[in-house]
Formats: C-alpha cells, structure tokens, sequence
C-alpha cells in the first residue's frame, strides 16, 4: 500500500484510542476536568456501563459560551500557553485533548454557564461534526453528557469487560479521585441508582468510610503531617484548584495507611496521588510495601491512601496518554519520604499483634514476668519489636562478640547439649531462650512438633533453620569469622557489564560475608569461596541470582535500618535454610530443635513470620471442655 494521508476522522478515532481506552477513561476525563474547574460537587451519571451515558455535572467555573467551540478542539486547553508552565503544573489536565477525542468517538453534548454569567449556552458534536452553539438555560458550572461511546468504532467494543465490570472501573475511577480530593462532594448513580457518595467535608477519614468501608476505616491510620481536622479548603477564586500546595522542596507525605492487623490479599488496595493526580506506581507500590517489611506475611498487601505534594518542576506529569504515570526527578528522595513516613505511621501501632487472630498463640518466654507453666498462651506478643531481625537487644546492652556469652547462662533446666549456637553472644541481658522440647515428629514435610513445658509447639522447618543460620552467620561476622568454603571447582558466573559493576562494587562486601570472587574474563566473574553455610548450592544461575540481589540490597537494607552485611546476611540465611517439603529425620528434627533453643529471637525467621506457634495445656483443656 503506498503512503497516504488518514482522512481526519479516521485519524481522530485513532488518535482518541489513546486517551479513550473505555467508560473509565471518560469519566477520568471529565471529573479531572470538573475538579480543575474549582468544582464542589461533582455528579456522574452511568447507563449500560457508560456506553449508553456518561454524564459529569460539576458547579465548576463554567465555559464562556463563546469558548464552547475552542473546548472541543484539539489541542485547545485554558490550563497551559507555554512550556515553561509544566513547572508550575497546577491542573490535572494540559494537553487539551480530551474533550476532542471523546467527541471523536461519540456523541458529546456540553451545557455550560459560569457563574457570572445570566444565561449558559449549549454544543453538541456528534462523533466529531460539530452542531451549533446555543444559548440554554443552566445552573452555573458545566454539564458534559456522553452518549453512545464507541457505537462507531466496533473494534473498541469487542475488547471491553461486561456492563458490570465496566460501571465499577468507573465507580472505583471516582472513588480514587474521591479519595484525593474530600472538600469535594462526589455522587455516582448508575441505572438511576445512588451508588457512590461521599461527604465533601474536606476529611479523607470521611472518604474512606465512603470507599472502604468503617471496618476498614477504623484501622486506618494517618500518616503524620495528615490533617483531617482541618476544615473543607475554602472556596477557590479562580479555577484551577486541583493541586495541593507543593511549594516545599521535599516531598511532602499525607493519607492513611492500614494497620498490619488489616490486610488484602492483593496489591489493589494502594492508592498513590501525586500533587493529588491520581497515578499508577511501581516506586510507590514498593516503597509502602517495604515500609510493611516483617509486619505482614507474604502474600498479604496493605491499605493505603497517599498523597505525595511536591514542587511541580521535580515532576514530569506528562508520560503517558492517560497521564495515570508521572516520572519524578528525584525519584530516591520520593521513595524514602514515602517509605519513612509509612513505616513511622505503621510501627506506631504495633502494639496491636498481627498475630492476634491466630488460633494459636506465639509463645515468649521472653518476659520473666510470665510464668513457664502459666497460661501465656492467651497473650500473643508478637509486636514489631519482636519481630525485629536482630532481636530485642537493647541498644547500649551489646557486649563485644564473645564477651556476654558466659554471662548469659541458659535457663535452668535447659540444656543445650554441647549444641550451644554464636548468636547466643545476641541474648538480651536477662532474657531467656526457649526451653528444652520434646520432638514428637514431622508434619507435612514442615513443621515440627514438639512437647515442651507447658503444652504443644509446632515449629515451621524453614523459618526456625533460617533464624538460627542467621544468628550464627551474625555471631561470625562481628567477630570477623565468618566460615567460608572454598570451591573445589569455582564457579564462573556470567553477567551483565552493569550486573557485573554492581557485583564489583560490593566485592569487599561480600568478602566479610564469606564470599571470595574475582574477575575472569569479560563480564564474567569467579566465584572461589562462599558461606560455608550455602557450601552445596554452587549452581550457577542461582548463585548468579544470590549475587545480584545481595549486590543490589543497599537501598533495601537501609531502609530497615540495617547494614549492607546485616541485610545481606539475612538473605543469605533464607537461601541456605531448610526449605518447607523437605523430610528431616528424627535426627535432624531433634537438632533443629535444640539449634533453635540457643537461638535468642527465636520467636521469628528473619522476615518476622513466626518460627511456632504455642497450643498450651490450658487452651487444651479448654477444647476438651475439661475446664
Ligand atoms: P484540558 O483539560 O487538557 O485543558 P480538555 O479537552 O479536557 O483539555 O478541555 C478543554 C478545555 O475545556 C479546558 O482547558 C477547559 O478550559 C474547558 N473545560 C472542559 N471541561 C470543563 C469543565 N467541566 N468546567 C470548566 N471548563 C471546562
Ligand atoms: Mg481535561
């Protein structure tokens, strides 16, 4: 085919699908622009979906009528003249395009009179022919009606979900913005019926109920430098109010995140608005993630509603066709005040047990408050201290390597054998370590369960060895001896030039570790020696794999407070560690066990889930209604 010029409304439809992608991008559309005209309440009407109507009322600025016709057209927006106004973005909106491209896929009618004005004015254009404009009579602010969406593009239909699910892509595209924006009243009906409201009282407490529910609500907590107290903001003068104030350099964090007592089981529940524009995230997905780092189990996502205020020159909002992505310029610094503020909010309420709603409870023998034979059983203790990595060694109580192991006798009756563990030089002053058990078998190829002095103690395989190979390795590194294993045959592993810089830069690192590698040739490099403890996993791509995500750990390790070697250490713990679905002998059980008695913060794996869980004789006797 030779090259041809598209008739101009084959090139709008196509042009449209960009931006116009289903019901959802519509509404996105026209409630952003609703929200940069200074509106305070916003209706959206939906029928069959939004295919058969999308109408936005807003009490907005309203469109002079003379402006009717420029609205429509591309590239006309009242929002930006000149580049430089990106550094002082202050509207959701900027390219003008939106109302262009939906007209080129529908029919749309907008009804509009500001409010100075005494009478409004009215302009249809039908799937991009214009109609004429006419005066009409309207309450002030803008009314945009959408009708037949996609009815010319058949193709576009094919390819959306049912009316179901597309009515609540549009529901939930409301209620994020409802979440970015509570001086804002929001109303969705959808087939004549109310299906979404929020109060507009200016507090984001209100909108969460309105969105998630008051279950949820009631474990939400603020994050600090969120002021739901403050009244709704007052009445902007002018057009266009969208964007909180950034004027501070730093990036300033705001919303509500969920206790670790309440979780989901996806990612869906994280809602990231930058300057209040509603986006999509990967650095803040993870950053709130990490700041949950050993507070919630895998597999079990948090709530979250943030705000990220920031100069609008340190952000390129203009990235993608649905503006839903935006790129940062100092995309570290967004990430660490995100994380920062999230983990304070969260550790803040960590006296409410993540594991209180377990059937059994997470025994601590911690406390010499509780007697041994008493019923602890009742009280999990599984607070963010206890779930800490390196134990519940008080600041200042640290003795050298070596030095406080003798004073740290083990309990009476305890008798660990001659299996005595290094990290025992970790044990709080005065604290106690798990008493001797009972080794009863295997369960499942996982858990152990044992018999100890006050009832049942099923012990995860995985999570107890990886907390003991963890204590070991930290007793070795702070006396500067950690075991390492030389290969009989290295083990060359191919890289990346950018994998290998990395690994390189780390090389001293990784040698305090137990690691010994050196250059061969290229971007390979050789692996000589390792931790003793990884001794028979020399498997190339594996071992590649190790490599790189200790290399690359720095970021994460400093986000826990922790050292590079620490951080390091604990992955390489995991990796070594007995894996769930392994048969251990009676033996092995038995040494696991006794391994885990020297352990000091053997309540839980480097990852703060629980090493055991605690079925006490009361509890019991409790269950067999003995009592
Ligand atoms: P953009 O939002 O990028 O400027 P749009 O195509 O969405 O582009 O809108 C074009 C123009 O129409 C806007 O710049 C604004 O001036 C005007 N407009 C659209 N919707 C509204 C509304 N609800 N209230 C007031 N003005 C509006
Ligand atoms: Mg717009």
């Amino acid at each position: 085919m030779p090259i041809r010029q598209l008739a101009p409304d084959v090139a709008a439809k196509i042009a449209a699908g960009e931006v116009v992608e289903r019901p959802a991008s519509v509404v996105k559309e026209l409630v952003e622009n609703a929200l940069d005209a200074g509106a305070r309440h916003i209706r959206v009407e939906l029928a069959n979906g939004g295919l058969g109507l999308i109408r936005v009322s807003d009490d907005g600025c309203g469109i002079p009528s003379e402006e009717l016709p420029l609205a429509f057209a591309r590239h006309a927006t009242s929002k930006v003249q000149a580049l430089g106004d990106f550094e002082r973005l202050a509207t959701l909106g900027f390219r003008g395009e939106a109302l262009a491209s939906i007209a080129a896929v529908a029919g749309v009618t907008l009804l509009s009179r500001p409010r100075a004005a005494t009478l409004g004015a009215q302009m249809a254009v039908v799937e991009g022919e214009a109609g004429s404009l006419a005066p009409a009579g309207a309450p002030a602010g803008t009314t945009v009606t959408v009708r037949d969406l996609f009815a010319s593009v058949p193709g576009r239909l094919k390819f959306l979900k049912t009316r179901g699910t597309e009515t609540g892509r549009c529901v939930q595209l409301v209620e994020q913005y409802a979440l970015a924006f509570p001086e804002v009243r929001f109303t969705v009906v959808s087939e004549g019926r109310q299906v979404f409201t929020t109060p507009g009282d200016g507090k984001l407490a209100s909108v969460l109920v309105a969105v998630y529910g008051l279950a949820v609500a009631e474990h939400m907590v603020p994050l600090d430098g969120t002021d739901d107290t403050a009244a709704a903001q007052p009445e902007p003068e002018h057009a266009p109010a969208a964007v909180a104030s950034a004027s501070a350099t730093r990036p300033q964090v705001s919303g509500y995140v969920s206790r670790p007592s309440c979780y989901k089981s996806t990612r869906g529940y994280l809602s990231f608005f930058v300057n209040r524009r509603w986006v999509q995230s990967r650095t803040l997905n993870f950053a709130v993630e990490e700041a949950y780092h050993s507070l919630l189990l895998t597999g079990r996502h948090p709530i979250a509603v943030i705000n990220v205020a920031l100069d609008p020159a340190q952000l390129d909002a203009n990235v993608h066709p649905a503006k839903t992505e935006v790129r940062f310029l100092y995309e570290r610094q967004v990430f660490a005040a995100v994380q920062r503020a999230v983990r304070a909010a969260v550790l803040a309420t960590a006296e409410a047990p993540e594991v209180s709603s377990r059937a059994f409870a997470i025994p601590d023998w911690s406390s010499p408050a509780v007697p041994a034979s008493g019923d602890g059983g009742d009280v999990p203790r599984a607070s963010a201290g206890d779930a800490s990595l390196w134990g519940r060694t008080p600041p200042g109580t640290e003795g050298q390597p070596g030095e406080a192991a003798g004073a740290d006798a083990p309990v009476a009756g305890s008798d660990a054998g001659g299996f005595a563990v290094p990290g025992a030089a970790d044990a709080p002053v005065g604290g106690r370590k798990l008493p001797v058990m009972r080794v009863l078998g295997q369960v499942s190829q996982s858990y152990i369960i044992t018999e100890g002095p006050d009832g049942v103690y099923m012990v995860d395989q995985h999570a107890a060895h990886e907390r003991v190979l963890l204590e070991r390795m930290i007793a070795e590194w702070r006396s500067r001896a950690v075991s390492s294993q030389l290969l009989l045959q290295p083990v060359p592993v191919e890289l990346a030039p950018a994998e290998r810089e990395t690994i390189e830069e780390h090389l001293d690192a990784l040698a305090q570790i137990g690691f010994a590698i050196e250059p061969f040739g290229g971007d390979a490099l050789l692996v000589r020696a390792l931790p003793a403890v990884l001794a028979a996993q020399t498997r190339p791509q594996p071992l590649r794999e190790l490599l790189l995500e200790l290399a690359g750990g720095d970021a994460e390790a400093a986000s826990h407070g922790e050292t590079w070697e620490e951080h390091a250490l604990a992955n390489v713990a995991c990796k070594a560690a007995i894996k769930a679905g392994q048969t251990l002998s009676p033996e092995e059980q038995r040494e696991l066990i006794r391994q885990l008695e020297g352990a000091s913060a053997y309540q839980s794996c480097c990852h703060g889930r629980p090493t055991m869980v605690h079925l006490s004789l009361s509890a019991l006797e409790r269950q067999f209604d003995r009592r």
